[in-house]
C-alpha cells in the first residue's frame, strides 16, 4: 500500500497463480501443465530465430500464426485473434466487449481470472451457480448481461457441456458475446470453433500452454465473427503492437506442423487420466468426470486441506483452492506415468496413516 496508489489499485483483487516453486525433483500437480514436452520441431523452429533474427521486430500481426491456426481449425485468418497466451487474449475480450453497465455472467465455480479481470475493468461480476454435481446447464444463465462466459470442459472441475448446450445459450442470448475458453479442449472436449459461422456472438478462446506444451511460451487465440476479432485488435493495437515474439510465433508455428506428437501426447493424458481416476476411486475419493488434463477430487473422510498438506510433505504439490463449495476438492494435474505412480502410492500411504 502506498500513498501514491490511486484508489482503483488499492480496490484491485488480483489473481494469484498456481505456485511456480524452484526445487528439483518435485511432482508438481499443481498448473495444469503438460507432463510431455513440445514437439522437437518446436526446438528446431525456435533455435532457427536465434542470432541475428532476434535484432529485428516481430510481425506486428502475427500473420504466419493466424493463418496456421484458420487452417487447422477451417476457417479464414480474419476469424482470428492472437495474444500471449489466452488470458491476454481474455483481458482484452473483457476490456473491449464486456460491461458497458450490464453484468458478466460466469459460472460460480469455474476459472478465478474471470472476476478478477471483472475488477481491472469494472464490470459486475455476475456468477450463477452450478448444479450440485457441478454441471452448467444452458438455461442457468439468465437475466439482463452484457456477456457470459464459461471454460468448456469448466476448470478446475472438468466438466464438459455438450455442444447443443452451448448452441441453447447462444440462442437464448442472441444480443450478447457468450465466450467459450477451450484451454482444456484437446483431452476430451468438443471445439465450438465450428459453429463461429452460425452464431456472429460466439467467440472461442484455446492455448498452446496445455495439449501444446507451450506453456512456457504464452500464445493464445479468439476465434470468431471478423467484427468481433475487430474489436480486439482495436483494443490490441492501443496497448501492445507487438504482441507475440519471433520465438513464441516461430515454436507456435511449429507446434502445428507436428500432428502426430500433438495427438500421441494428448492421447496419452488421457489414457493417463483413465488410470490416475481409477486409481484414486479405489482409494475411496470421489472423481467428477473429467475431459480435461486434471481431475477435480475429493475424499469424504478427509480435509483436501490436510492431503495436500501431506502431499507437499512428500514432494508432490496439488492444487487446494480455499473457497466456498469446493474448499474439500483437490484439482490434480495429470502427470506421466511414474508421477502418477507416486501420486497414488503416496495417497495410499498417508490415507493409512490417517486411519
Ligand atoms: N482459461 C482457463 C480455464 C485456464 O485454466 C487457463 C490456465 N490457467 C487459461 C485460460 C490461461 O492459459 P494461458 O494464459 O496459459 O493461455
Amino acid at each position: 500500500m502506498s500513498r501514491y496508489w490511486s484508489p482503483f489499485v488499492h480496490n484491485l483483487v488480483p489473481y494469484v497463480p498456481g505456485e511456480q516453486p524452484k526445487m528439483p525433483d518435485l511432482v508438481k500437480l499443481n498448473t495444469n501443465e503438460n507432463p510431455y514436452g513440445p514437439s522437437p520441431r518446436v526446438n528446431e523452429a525456435i533455435a532457427g530465430q536465434l542470432g541475428d533474427g532476434l535484432r529485428l521486430y516481430p510481425d506486428p500481426s502475427s500473420d504466419a500464426l493466424k493463418g496456421t491456426i484458420a487452417r487447422y481449425h477451417g476457417v479464414r485468418s480474419n476469424h482470428v485473434f492472437v495474444g500471449n497466451g489466452s488470458d491476454e487474449v481474455l483481458a482484452h475480450i473483457f476490456q473491449g466487449l464486456f460491461g458497458h453497465g450490464k453484468p458478466l455472467l460466469f459460472p460460480d465455480v469455474t476459472y478465478s481470472f474471470y472476476p478478477v479481470y471483472c475488477g481491472l475493468y469494472g464490470i459486475e461480476p455476475k456468477p450463477v451457480p452450478l448444479d450440485d454435481d457441478f454441471r452448467i446447464h444452458p438455461d442457468m444463465f439468465q437475466g439482463e448481461c452484457s456477456g457470459i462466459i464459461f471454460p468448456n470442459p469448466n476448470a478446475p472441475t472438468g466438466r464438459l457441456l455438450p455442444l447443443s448446450d452451448i448452441e441453447t445459450i447462444l440462442k437464448a442470448h442472441p444480443d450478447v458475446v457468450v465466450v467459450v475458453d477451450e484451454a482444456y479442449v484437446d483431452f476430451g472436449g468438443e471445439t465450438a470453433i465450428g459453429l463461429v459461422d452460425q452464431y456472429s456472438n460466439l467467440l472461442v478462446t484455446q492455448t498452446l500452454s496445455k495439449s501444446r506444451s507451450l506453456a512456457g511460451l504464452r500464445v493464445g487465440f479468439a476465434v470468431g465473427h471478423p467484427d468481433l476479432i475487430e474489436a480486439l485488435e482495436r483494443i490490441k493495437n492501443s496497448f501492445n503492437s507487438y504482441p507475440i515474439d519471433r520465438l513464441a510465433l516461430a515454436g507456435a508455428i511449429a507446434a502445428y506442423e507436428d500432428e502426430e506428437h500433438f495427438q500421441s501426447t494428448r492421447k496419452a493424458v488421457m489414457a493417463e487420466r483413465s488410470r490416475v481416476t481409477e486409481g484414486l476411486e479405489a482409494l475411496g475419493f470421489r472423481v467428477l468426470p473429467s475431459s480435461a488434463n486434471f481431475v477435480f477430487t475429493e475424499h469424504p473422510d478427509h480435509e483436501g486441506a490436510d492431503i495436500a498438506g501431506h502431499l507437499r510433505e512428500h514432494g508432490i504439490i496439488v492444487r487446494h483452492f480455499n473457497k466456498p463449495r469446493i474448499g474439500n476438492f483437490l484439482r490434480i494435474t495429470i502427470g506421466n506415468p511414474e508421477q502418477n505412480g507416486r501420486l497414488l502410492a503416496t495417497l495410499g500411504d498417508i490415507l493409512k496413516r490417517f486411519d
